[in-house]
């Protein structure tokens, strides 16, 4: 007698290996046999005949920092088949931030993750894990560049040396020991992009001695901090350097590059030749999302939160500020969108894009983007728009199959999660896209696509006993229906859920069922476990 039977489904067991047809019996957290299961009885049994089941999805970048802790339930994931999310993402986050720092940097950072949580303890990884612990689905996390920094250096322009960089290796190394996967920096945002290739070569040594993974957006502003090179030769340097092992966010093809995926990674497969060990992500979409103060240069952000809201509103930075954004964000803004605004008053702009807003405030595109960051108190997201030709689109579609056809490629939804608003589709459908829609269209064998969804990030990150079907391991698994599963939400209707994906399990307990969640909120918060 055991807890709960799969019974009848095809096993796709994320290592890679063929589909076979096998019963899956879950007892307490964990599988506790597989195969033909026809004499053991259970206290639940579910018919899956027909279906398959895969060892629950795994999202290496999910920026649900601040939507987990407002809504527990988190169902936009699980509905994906999605049971452990990676947050931290990008080097901004809530964690490792002191009590001081906690308000102005969540502020800073809301337009990703809403209003901060100033009353709850972040100071540490494993304060910062214990909020996230018992949640709808698992939650993993990195050490942020952003606040490693502030607790060290401050919000300033200046790359960490002597006892600023002495206590950043501190803090990154009690991170590490306290569940931490590795470290994740975005160096298109602050303070991150503060830094330089020597202070990321210092703080990832204490990574990659306690074995742990560099996640990088790669650097696009301060390119002058890296001597080297850079975007992916920074990156690729840091492995050499530090011998850490090297993840790189969010890299895929755009509609100015679509169909080159060959140059896309030469230069990566060149360092992997010569030994440095990368790994990628990708999500399904042309167009990216983010916060509009990307677009700002260094000085702008300089001093934090309230020295960039003064700016914002000083006469004296105006030309300043308007030739950052139109030469950082050039060409490309009109057709920009907002998709979620903090604000009351400009609540009536999200859905809208930045061309028409700018003619309904009768500003410039640039001076609109400059008042709804002032007036919303940094509290405003957007997301471009997809390429007005379809060619281009299914172009950058065929190119995430030919990402995920390596053995180095994970899906990362990039998701940034709002219950209001018009957010980017890519946090509601990114998985079901690929496992559905993509695959069906590609034609690519189901095992390949749910082994870069699972064991892949599993092993990377040292997410020990998870993204493998076995006996002993933990029972996270999704059953769904090869031939149907599809995401159904799409730029105008972001929130609208996929379908096919009628069981969930986290844990051993049915987070999903019928298609709708349950309500349970089995998830854990992960540590990291990497053989040294
Ligand atoms: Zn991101």
């Amino acid at each position: 007698m055991t807890d709960l039977i799969l019974r009848g489904g095809t096993v796709v067991d994320g290592s890679g290996a063929a589909p076979v047809r096998a019963d899956v019996a879950i007892e307490g957290e964990r599988i506790a046999a597989l195969g033909d299961l026809s004499e053991l009885s259970a206290a639940r049994v579910i018919d899956v005949s027909g279906l398959t089941v895969a060892p629950g999805l795994i999202d290496t970048h999910a920026h649900s920092d601040g939507h987990l802790l407002r809504d527990a339930q988190h169902a936009h994931g699980l509905l994906q088949g999605v049971t452990t999310e990676f947050i931290t993402q990008d080097g901004l986050s809530y964690a490792l931030l002191s009590a001081h720092h906690l308000e102005p940097y969540g502020r800073y950072i809301a337009g990703l993750y809403g209003p901060p949580p100033t009353d709850l303890d972040m100071s540490s990884m494993s304060a910062f894990l214990s909020h996230y612990d018992g949640k709808g689905c698992n939650v993993a996390a990195q050490a942020p560049h952003g606040p490693v920094r502030l607790e060290s250096v401050g919000f300033r322009d200046a790359p960490l040396r002597g006892e600023p960089l002495a206590a950043a290796e501190r803090i990154v190394a009690e991170a590490m020991e306290q569940g931490a996967t590795g470290f994740s920096t975005g160096l298109s945002y602050y303070p991150n992009s503060y830094s330089d290739t020597d202070e990321l070569v210092a703080l990832n040594r204490v990574v990659a001695r306690y074995g742990g993974v560099y996640v990088t957006h790669i650097r696009n502003h301060n390119n002058d901090r890296a001597p080297d090179g850079s975007g992916i030769t920074e990156a690729m340097n840091i492995g050499r350097r530090s011998g850490v092992k090297v993840h790189i966010s969010h890299y895929k093809t755009y509609p100015q590059n679509a169909g080159q995926v060959d140059a896309l990674m030469s230069e990566i497969d060149l360092a992997k030749a010569d030994g440095v060990d990368v790994t990628l992500e990708c999500y399904p979409y042309a167009p990216p999302a983010t916060v509009p103060g990307y677009f700002l240069r260094g000085e702008c952000h300089d001093g934090g939160l309230e020295a960039l809201l003064g700016r914002l509103g000083d006469p004296s930075w105006r030309a300043r500020l308007i030739d950052s954004l139109e030469h950082l964000f050039p060409g490309r803004s009109d057709n920009a969108v907002w998709t979620w605004i903090g604000a009351e008053h400009l609540q009536h702009l999200q859905g809208v894009s930045f061309g028409d807003a700018a003619a309904m405030m009768d500003l410039s595109v640039s001076e609109m983007m400059i008042t709804v960051m002032r007036e919303s108190g940094l509290h405003c997201g957007f997301r471009e728009s997809p390429p007005a030709s379809a060619t281009v689109a299914r172009q950058i579609e065929a190119d995430v199959i030919a990402l995920l056809s390596r053995d180095d490629y994970m899906v990362g939804s990039d998701g940034i999660p709002f219950d209001d608003g018009v957010p980017h589709p890519r946090a509601y459908g990114t998985f079901p896209r690929i496992l559905g829609r993509l695959r069906r269209r590609h034609n690519v064998p189901i095992e390949q696509i749910v082994r870069t969804m699972t064991s892949l990030p599993a092993s990377r990150f040292g997410l020990r006993d998870r993204g493998l079907i076995d006996v002993g391991k933990y029972a996270d698994l999704v059953v769904f229906d090869e031939a149907t599963v599809i995401d159904t939400a799409d730029f105008s209707d972001p929130r609208s859920a996929p379908s096919g994906i009628p069981y969930v399990i986290v844990n051993g307990q049915l987070a999903v069922e019928s298609g709708r969640p349950t309500g349970a909120l089995a998830g854990q918060a992960l540590s990291g476990h990497f053989a040294s």
